[in-house]
């Protein structure tokens, strides 16, 4: 039995078991992480549709199912023509199931369409379903993810060599994304080069702002390889680094530690957050410390779990997840540190290996 279709049954064990009649799921992640297929986000509707019980289909406009990797032990695949209509289609392999989980990120468009079909099926979001499939990673992914991680550490060490002071952030960023591309990866996500005051903004976009001596930099980037992602953040600091920052960078790398040590089977998603921000706290930065502790990732770049307070969710082995705390002070500079780790049986692989200590840069 391929991946896939080890999935898909996988699947429909678990719809069985929670009462959903019928899965379907468009574009987005869930797509390719079921059949190995990831549609063009398209107006012409793409649709893979698993029964609990029967074979799953993917319907696909006519023109892509070249594109479309047959996989008959898995599921089967039905073209439609230009002049077909996709939706009764759809609706017909449905038929009269009751409860249908519906892909998070397939076109309200589609949904409205089934809707007005057929009244009496009841929909629910995939969401909470799809993510119990997909947040215990397999061997093969994990070893993905590390490929990923190791390319992106690569461009960190790289850029520690780089001169950074008199170029603008833009082009900064324009030379990581270069650099990571020549290094493996198939697409960038994000780059974010966010300096000096810029730096306090967590998602700062890179813009024309020149690099001083003085400042510190925040560089957090990421993007796709073999289908897996990769996300980390180091920061760089030209020459001497600004008031206050030293201080707090010392508190950053503890927490970010301690978070990472926390990580094994059983602890909760919530807990590991508290160890990073009680340390941040007691430490007097916790106002500045203004987002989660983590996301996890895989295919895509924030996926299931989220280390955040109230999520209760417990890590297994397998799970894998950011782990960046950062201390932002308005006006001043930001700070961040990131590693990807996956919990193992007894413990935690952290995936980013490079050094975590700031990077004096010219
Ligand atoms: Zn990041
Ligand atoms: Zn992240």
């Amino acid at each position: 039995m391929n991946e896939h279709a080890g999935r898909l049954a996988r699947a429909q064990a678990v719809m069985k078991r929670e009462g959903i009649d019928a899965l379907c799921v468009s574009v987005g992640s869930d797509l390719p992480y079921l059949t190995g297929y990831r549609a063009m986000p398209l107006e012409r509707v793409t649709m893979l549709i698993v029964p609990a019980d029967g074979h799953p289909e993917l319907v696909v406009p006519g023109l892509e199912a070249p594109r479309v990797e047959v996989r008959d032990d898995a599921f089967t695949v039905t073209g439609w023509a230009e002049s077909d209509d996709p939706i009764g289609i759809i609706d017909g392999l449905l038929g009269d199931v009751g409860t249908v989980a519906f892909g998070d990120e397939t076109w309200s468009r589609f949904l409205l369409e089934l809707q007005a079909i057929n009244t009496a099926r009841s929909f629910v979001p995939a969401s909470e379903f799809m993510a119990g499939l997909r947040m215990v990673k397999s061997p093969d992914e994990i070893a993905a993810l590390r490929r990923a991680a190791k390319t992106v550490d690569g461009v960190v060490d790289e850029m520690a060599g780089v001169r950074f002071s008199g170029r603008t952030e833009r082009d900064v960023s324009r030379e990581i994304i270069d650099r990571t591309i020549s290094a493996g990866h198939d697409t960038m996500e994000f780059w974010i080069v966010a300096s000096g005051p810029n730096g306090a903004s967590p998602h700062h976009e890179p813009g024309e702002r020149v690099i001083e001596p003085g400042d510190a930099v925040v560089v957090d980037f990421g993007g796709h390889q073999d289908g897996y992602s990769s996300d980390t953040t180091r920061m760089f600091v030209v020459g001497e680094a600004p008031y206050g920052f030293d201080d707090a960078f010392t508190v950053l790398y503890e927490a970010q530690s301690a978070a990472v040590d926390a990580v094994r089977p059983g602890v909760t998603a919530a807990s590991l957050d508290a160890v990073a921000r009680d340390i941040i706290s007691e430490a007097g930065y916790g106002d500045l410390f203004i987002h989660r502790l983590g996301h996890g990732i895989g295919m895509d770049t924030h996926e299931h779990p989220y280390l955040i307070e109230g999520n209760d969710q417990v890590i297994e082995a397998g799970m894998a997840f950011s782990i960046e705390p950062g201390i932002y002070n308005p006006g001043e500079w930001g700070m961040r540190i990131e590693d990807i780790v996956v919990a193992t049986g007894d413990g935690v692989e952290r995936l980013n290996t490079s050094d975590r200590a700031y990077r004096v840069v010219s």
